[in-house]
Formats: structure tokens, C-alpha cells, sequence
């Protein structure tokens, strides 16, 4: 019985010991609070995206850039990610959008959020789906990388769907040691060439994304 105890105590404290490094490596600031409706057509633990053509430039090794989402599958359990170009006749009731625009010079790509009857909703509300929107101007055309610039946006986007914000620039957060206090994070607003934005999701996207969803 004085061993079960002991025994007990151990298992205790190790989580003990897990959740306080859990707490100290992803910070509330860095992702976005809300989730998404369960009449939603699809969810975090399974979030599809159709590519319609638009999002698909003769520029761009595009399978290249859109399965890179694949980046943040099975980091939790409970996020799971799904990919498909958009061909005719495809069912698409169970993914969300990507789609190419002209943004202008000012912005690589963005989300838009939706309530169930298709009005914009804030970032950190209670979304129904979402939409990404991908700049086929200044993303896919004006960098020597075009392949590697749209990658790193599409991860960035596929980070906000799944509710993660612009870290905190605070150099008091840990982990938070690169320019202005930034962590190494995908999730950096910034442009795709800084140093401080990796060509992959970095472990602070990690942390967070689990701090968010769970393990
Ligand atoms: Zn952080
Ligand atoms: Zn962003």
C-alpha cells in the first residue's frame, strides 16, 4: 500500500511537472480565443481545404505550396488537416476555400471568417467556416522564391483557420528571442524574406497549437 502511494505521488507530480513546462512554452497572446460551431461543414479535427484554380498559377509548383498545410497535421489529436484541388464536379461541401486574388503589394494573404448565414465574423469569435484568400500578385509573382513565398503564406494562413494569432512581440516571453521580441514562428506577421519567419511551422507554432486544441 506505501508503494501504491509513492507510486502515486511520482505519476502526480511528473504531470505536475509537464503541465508547468506546457504553461511556460505557449503564451494566451499568441492565439486567438473561440472555436468553431459544431453545425460547422468541417472542424478543427478535420479541416479540409478545396484549391480552386484561382489559388493554382502555371508560376507555382502549387502542390508543392498547398500540401506544405500538412505541416500541421496530427500535431494534437485533435487537429487533422485535408488538401484537394478543386476539379469539376467535386463534392465541397466539407471543405473550406482557397482562392487567388489580387490583394495589392500590401498584404501575402488573409483569412475571412463566417457565421452560419455568411456574415463576416471577428477572428476571435465563434466561426461556421472560413475562407483564405491567397495574393496571386505580390506572393506568386514579385519573389525570387514564388513556390517557397506561397508555401510559407499558405502555412501562415492555415494558422490563423486553425485560431493561432501574430505572436506577441514581448522579449520577456519565453522563447520570444528574435527581432522585437518575436519567437521563431510561421505565425510571425512579417514579410515571407525575415529571418524570423521559417520556411517550416516551428516549435512555438507547436506549443501554441496545443495550447489551443489540446494534446
Ligand atoms: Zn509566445
Ligand atoms: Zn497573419
Amino acid at each position: 500500500m506505501k508503494f501504491k502511494r509513492i507510486l502515486s505521488v511520482i505519476i502526480s507530480l511528473s504531470v505536475a511537472v509537464s503541465a508547468l513546462t506546457f504553461n511556460t512554452s505557449a503564451h494566451t497572446g499568441d492565439y486567438f480565443s473561440g472555436t468553431y460551431l459544431s453545425t460547422s461543414p468541417c472542424n478543427q479535427s478535420s479541416l479540409g481545404f478545396v484549391v480552386y484554380s484561382s489559388a493554382q498559377t502555371t508560376l507555382l509548383n502549387y502542390n508543392d505550396v498547398y500540401s506544405k498545410a500538412f505541416a500541421w497535421d496530427g500535431i494534437t489529436d485533435n487537429v487533422n488537416i485535408r488538401i484537394a484541388m478543386y476539379s469539376s464536379g467535386m463534392p465541397t461541401s466539407t471543405f473550406y476555400g482557397v482562392i487567388g486574388k489580387d490583394l495589392g503589394t500590401e498584404t501575402l494573404g488573409r483569412i475571412t471568417a463566417y457565421s452560419s448565414s455568411g456574415a463576416t465574423v471577428s477572428i476571435d469569435s465563434y466561426w461556421h467556416s472560413v475562407s483564405i484568400t491567397m495574393n496571386t500578385s505580390d506572393v506568386f509573382n514579385n519573389s525570387s522564391y514564388p513556390t517557397q513565398s506561397a508555401a510559407k503564406t499558405f502555412m501562415h494562413e492555415v494558422g490563423h483557420a486553425l485560431k493561432l494569432a501574430h505572436p506577441e512581440q514581448d522579449s520577456s516571453l519565453t522563447g520570444h528571442t528574435y527581432e522585437d521580441g518575436r519567437p521563431l514562428a510561421i505565425m510571425n506577421q512579417g514579410f515571407v524574406e525575415e529571418t524570423y519567419v521559417p520556411t517550416t511551422i516551428a516549435t512555438h507554432d507547436r506549443q501554441n497549437l496545443i495550447a489551443k486544441w489540446g494534446e
